[in-house]
């Protein structure tokens, strides 16, 4: 858990501010929580309340708990940054930005992850502990630092955000809140390696947030071998659970394929996920694997799909009547893309990202 003893705000739903600040007016929370929505850095910046108040607040509350150790910045306008966190341990959070000026923050849930997801290099690296909703809600906040406007998150960098899901869902609560954020839940997307327990709790309690399933193969003993955690979540639950949140909140769910050469790009890897697919309404996202140096299945070193293979997969889904989207290849300059996040241990590194030093993530 983080050390500091200061509560930081960035945590804190609109609705228990008052609560959380005792005695004041509830106008006073109204007043900090618009300063908190606007992502203030500071609490002296609180500029309609009387000095006496700030000054007090600065004693018990913090705004953010960690601070950003590196930026770094690809030709095309992605931008990663490492947030070392207050206790040491050091996560990344990315801001990709489409053709059309649309910015999106992927967030981390975990420093690392314990799913070990093998074509991963989160899950290779291993778990060293949940984040905080204040954490999440902070790599929000640090990004719109840069530029502005996000119009959509995606929780989709480090650890598996369904093994966290009460600080999960307690940073969605704080994105939607039309007292905080206020971001359509339809401008959410979780991807999840396929927690059940996790995706039937979406489904019952909300927000209707958009799921996206790394579901990479319909082949279940493949799948079990190249994603652990499908040994404890079987294929024919995980789709009956999809599609009870798909009857429930009417989204559409992507299926994530991330395409690893010579391993899950066959027709009848194609075929396999067609299987899957029936009775959902998906889209495919076919994501070719992004290299990270060392990774290895069957003791062969994983590689990018060639040209071909991912053409034939890609014709072999839509023959079968699947719709299929190429995720945009952002930010593998400076290790911000699909399985490339980094996780740094306290001290490790210096200053500045080191693009060999912190590759990982989905
Ligand atoms: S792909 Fe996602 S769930 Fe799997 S190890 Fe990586 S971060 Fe964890």
């Amino acid at each position: 858990m983080p050390v500091t003893a200061k509560i930081p705000l960035a945590g804190i739903p609109p609705e228990e501010l008052p609560e959380l600040l005792g005695s004041l007016p509830p106008y006073r929370s109204v007043q900090i929580g618009k300063w908190l929505s606007r992502g203030v850095r500071s609490f002296s910046d609180m500029t309609d309340l009387p000095e006496s108040l700030r000054a007090e607040l600065e004693k018990r509350f913090i705004l953010r708990s960690g601070s950003v150790s590196a930026r770094l910045e690809d030709d095309d306008g992605t931008v990663k940054l490492q947030i070392s966190l207050s206790d040491g341990l050091r996560i990344e959070t990315v801001l990709l930005t489409d053709g059309e000026g649309r910015r999106t923050a992927c967030l981390s849930t975990q420093a690392g992850c314990p799913a070990g997801c093998v074509f991963c290099k989160t899950g290779s690296l291993g778990f060293r502990r949940n984040l905080t909703a204040a954490e999440m809600v902070e790599q929000f906040l640090r990004l719109r630092d840069i530029e502005g406007d996000i119009a959509n998150i995606v929780i989709m960098g480090m650890g598996e955000p369904l093994l966290n899901l009460a600080e999960v869902r307690r940073a969605l609560g704080i994105f939607t809140n039309p007292r905080a954020f206020a971001l359509s839940a339809r401008r959410i997307t979780l991807s999840t390696c396929g927690i059940i327990d996790g995706i039937r709790e979406l489904t019952d309690a909300g927000p209707g947030i958009r799921l996206a399933l790394s579901l990479t193969t319909g082949d279940e003993k493949l799948r079990e071998e190249l994603m652990p955690l499908g040994r404890s979540n079987p294929l024919a639950l995980l789709r009956e659970a999809l599609r009870s949140h798909q009857r429930k909140w009417g989204q559409r769910i992507t299926l994530e394929a991330v395409l690893l050469g010579g391993i899950n790009t066959r027709d009848a890897d194609a075929e396999a996920i067609a299987a899957f697919a029936e009775g959902l309404d998906v889209a495919v996202n076919l994501i070719p694997w992004n290299p990270v140096e060392g990774m290895t299945f069957r003791g062969m070193a994983l590689r990018e799909p060639t040209g071909r293979e991912l053409r034939g997969i890609n014709a072999g889904l839509e023959r079968r009547g699947i719709k299929v989207t190429r995720r945009f290849r952002r930010g593998r300059g400076i290790s911000g893309a699909c399985g490339q996040l980094g996780l740094m241990e306290p001290g490790a590194g210096g200053s500045g990202m080191d693009h060999e030093l912190s590759p990982l993530v989905r």
